[in-house]
């Protein structure tokens, strides 16, 4: 997906603020975080949305998950907790559709979200 805002910066022709990258995973800072810590973490590949997953990507999306728990830990997040969401479509509000996981933390955070 050539104009997709998440694959360019995967590309590098959008720059962003990288906290994590390997071969098939890049974390960067949320443009306007919502929390001390806002960190979205992406595949590299593009996937549209969670609805687009099949089970070849268990394992990616396994990896997304234990990098965002890492994050947390390393920020000193995991005692006290942190939030991870994947939000799907209209009614979660998605408005980039390349899928992304948010790490927020930092703060005490609401429950149920808006
Ligand atoms: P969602 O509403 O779940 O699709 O989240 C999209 C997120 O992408 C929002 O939290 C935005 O602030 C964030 N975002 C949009 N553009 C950028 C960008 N250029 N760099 C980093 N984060 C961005
Ligand atoms: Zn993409």
């Amino acid at each position: 997906m050539t104009d997709c805002l998440f694959c360019r910066i995967v590309r590098r022709e959008i720059p962003s603020t990288i906290v994590y990258e390997d071969d098939r995973i890049l974390a960067f800072n949320d443009i306007d975080p919502k929390a001390p810590t806002h960190v979205l973490l992406v595949p590299k590949r593009h996937i549209a949305t969670l609805n687009d997953l099949t089970a070849d990507d268990d394992g990616l999306i396994g990896e997304i998950v234990r990098r965002a728990s890492a994050i947390a830990r390393e920020r000193g997040l995991s005692a006290g907790g942190f939030r991870t969401v994947f939000n799907t479509n209209r009614d979660a509000g998605q408005t980039v559709f390349h899928i992304h996981l948010h790490l927020l933390g930092g703060r005490g955070l609401m429950w149920p979200p808006g």
